[in-house]
């Protein structure tokens, strides 16, 4: 039998309209069995998240006053809920608790993660599932490093005999039942992990929009949907910006081969993106996808042989590691390196690095080149694929922009320029319209 695990974000479970979406979503396919829920999110832009309340009445539990209207807030939206729903059932015990534990001192991880806990709830009555709190079946250590190995065995265990249920996303706990969460967001890293652990046919992503865009909507308006990109491609686009799931949440999934599907919980025909082994929809002259970001500088060492010199291409990269600089790419020449970096006004001992290069390394010359935009171009098989480049190179010669840095990474997956931040914006635009 198919199984699909299903995880819904924040604003797919904000208020008890959009629970009865979930709800109709689920019940929709008989194959949607393990629900990952997160606590409910922003119901308009000046809204608050659950989690966002409940850190702040944290910091607020000396002040009894401001506590206790924060906390009676949290109560209020879940009783909201369950009132409009028109369900059986409250959550007094488990606020009680909560009260408690507050008052009496707990983590911070024990507070953020409530939201979860009580939608967890709440959302398994509503739909009649078996409720499993991850606090036994996703494992951390002390130190809240999360633990793959205890975690995938707990849950095998839990979820065996079991046909239906709700696991809270976001947080698990340590072997004492103390509880520990992952970074925000971190509802999508349960999801993944516990559909690896169940070894589901699909783990998919409710959110509020229908997949990843091809670029940055607010650039190019109307910019296409993403039908499918590997694994590696979403983390190169990832890694120059574009974001639709929590890092973390794609290696769980690849190593079990398990396709992510992003679905919008307000349009649930549409297909979604899958993000999965091979991208399925790419010939030989589309891209996947482009993102980029703007302000890097390019530092550029020039010295004759440099690059041939091991003993000085070190020295250049110790000084550069003891100013604390993250370079993000390194052409190179013969005679020069290049460190691509973030914006030099963000490095802030740059005439003292320039100095130091100067006496360890002993350059002819060295230049800096400010306000860089970096955009990635996304397809796999590049380096095969003479027809993407031809038509990338060709639509940036067409309108006049040049071309400050180019670097085809070594997985065959992510051609990256860099062009000056003004014209970032065009360069995208014309870079998607060349393509589509
Ligand atoms: N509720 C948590 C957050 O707001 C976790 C999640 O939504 O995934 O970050």
């Amino acid at each position: 039998m198919t199984l699909k695990v299903c995880k819904f974000g924040g604003t797919s479970l904000a208020d008890a309209s959009q629970m009865k979406k979930v709800k109709e979503i689920i019940e929709s396919d008989e194959n949607r069995r393990i629900i990952v829920p997160s606590a409910p999110g922003k119901r308009s832009d000046d809204d608050t998240k659950i989690t966002d309340l409940l850190l702040m009445s944290r910091e607020l539990i000396h002040d009894k006053g401001s506590f206790e209207s924060l906390f009676d807030k949290v109560k209020m939206r879940f009783e909201d809920m369950i009132q409009a729903l028109e369900m059986n059932f409250d959550l007094e015990d488990a606020f009680m608790d909560i009260r408690y534990n507050l008052l009496k001192g707990v983590s911070d991880d024990y507070i953020v993660s409530r939201g979860e806990y009580l939608n967890g709830k709440l959302l398994a009555n509503y739909l009649g599932y078996d409720f499993i709190d991850p606090v036994q079946v996703i494992r951390f250590d002390e130190k809240g490093i999360y633990d793959d190995a205890a975690t995938q065995k707990l849950l095998e265990e839990a979820l065996k005999d079991v046909d239906r249920a709700v696991i809270p996303g976001f947080y698990g706990g340590t072997e004492e039942g103390d509880v520990r969460i992952f970074s925000r967001g971190g509802s999508d890293i349960t999801g993944a992990i516990v559909a690896r652990a169940c070894q589901a046919d699909v783990y998919e992503n409710w959110t509020d929009v229908s997949g990843l865009l091809m670029t940055d909507p607010r650039i190019v308006k109307g910019a296409k949907p993403i039908k499918s990109i590997s694994y590696q491609e979403l983390r190169e686009l990832s890694s120059m910006g574009a974001t639709v799931i929590h890092e973390d949440a794609v290696y769980p999934a690849q190593v079990a081969a398990i396709p992510i599907n992003i679905r919008n919980t307000n349009r649930p025909a549409d297909p979604g993106t899958f993000i999965e082994s091979h991208n399925r929809s790419l010939d030989d002259s589309n891209i996947t996808g482009i993102a980029g970001k703007k302000d890097y500088a390019i530092l550029k060492v020039m010295k004759n042989g440099l690059s041939k010199d091991k003993a000085l291409v070190d020295s250049l990269f110790q000084t550069a590691s003891r100013h604390g600089i993250n370079y993000e790419h390194m052409p190179s020449t013969v005679d020069s390196i290049s460190l691509v970096l973030p914006k030099l006004n963000k490095v802030k001992t740059l005439n003292t690095l320039i100095d130091e290069i100067y006496t360890s390394v002993n350059p002819d010359e060295i230049k800096i080149v400010d306000n860089i935009a970096l955009i990635g171009v996304v397809a796999s098989n590049l380096s095969n694929k003479p027809k993407i480049i031809s038509t990338l190179f060709g639509v940036l010669s067409t309108l006049g922009i040049g071309v400050k840095m180019i670097d085809l990474g070594s997985n065959d997956i992510n051609i990256i320029i860099g062009v000056d931040n003004e014209d970032y914006e065009y360069a995208i635009k014309g870079i998607y319209n060349a393509y589509n």
